[in-house]
């Protein structure tokens, strides 16, 4: 049995899901703008950001955290996964997608032959843990975002998987449902965007663990069509 397979199996998944290659959606390349600066100014805002953001206290949310969660990976990846914000182990670690929900998701990229820090960025909508786990206030979202527009430029990813309904709403300015988003393309600053649903969902609602391999599969396609550069018109 391959890895993946042992994968797919420890995730409920096999021996159902496969990637298959598909000749039929096309997106363009990621469209942040070219010569947005040079290697040693990308370097600079990389560490007036990391400064930034622990030091910040623009909402209400500084108050109760152990620490800020940045986020982690390959500041140039390809890949940028975006949750939503810190919980209790990543208040305690400074890094997301830790815990059970963490292990999921890294059993999920491991099936798409992806891991966290190689190629992939994994980042929060906000970077304070909401106390009690709640949901983020407009207020501090409007507040944060700006952290994350500034990630996303300095990676210039060229796929964002927004990964749970707070996500997915935030990056793109809609109150729609995460079963409406999923599985179509959509578009956030010109960068190509999938919705997924967020692990710690997945871990109780494990029937719905099947779509969310699906909408890797649709990811995975999406990301070699970005790769070849295809044409999307209706993007
Ligand atoms: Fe600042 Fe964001 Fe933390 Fe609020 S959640 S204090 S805006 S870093």
């Amino acid at each position: 049995m391959s890895r993946r397979d042992e994968i797919l199996e420890e995730m409920g998944l096999a021996p159902v899901w496969r990637l298959r290659e598909s000749k039929e959606e096309t997106v363009p390349a990621a469209a942040f703008p070219e010569g947005k600066g040079g290697e040693e100014e990308k370097t600079q805002d990389w560490i007036r950001l990391k400064e930034a953001v622990p030091a910040c206290t623009a909402c209400a949310l500084h108050k109760g955290r152990k620490q800020t969660v940045f986020g982690v990976g390959d500041e140039n990846a390809d890949w940028l996964l975006v949750g939503e914000a810190p919980g209790a182990e990543e208040d305690r670690l400074g890094e997301p997608f830790v815990g059970q929900a963490g292990r999921l998701l890294d059993n999920m990229l491991a099936a798409i032959d992806l891991s966290r820090g190689d190629n992939v960025y994994i980042a929060n909508v906000l970077k304070c843990r909401p106390p009690g786990n709640r949901n983020p206030e407009p207020e501090e979202v409007a507040k944060c975002t700006p952290y994350l527009q500034r990630q996303i430029g300095l990676i210039q990813p060229k796929l964002i998987v927004a990964m749970g309904r707070f996500a997915a709403q935030t990056l793109l300015n809609t109150d729609a449902s995460i079963a409406s988003l999923r599985g179509r393309l959509h578009s956030y600053a010109g960068v190509p965007l999938i919705v997924t649903y967020h692990p710690a969902y997945l871990l109780r609602n494990l029937p719905d663990k099947a779509k969310a391999w699906a909408d890797l599969v649709f990811a995975i396609k999406t990301m070699n069509q970005i790769k070849d550069k295809k044409p999307d018109p209706d993007l």
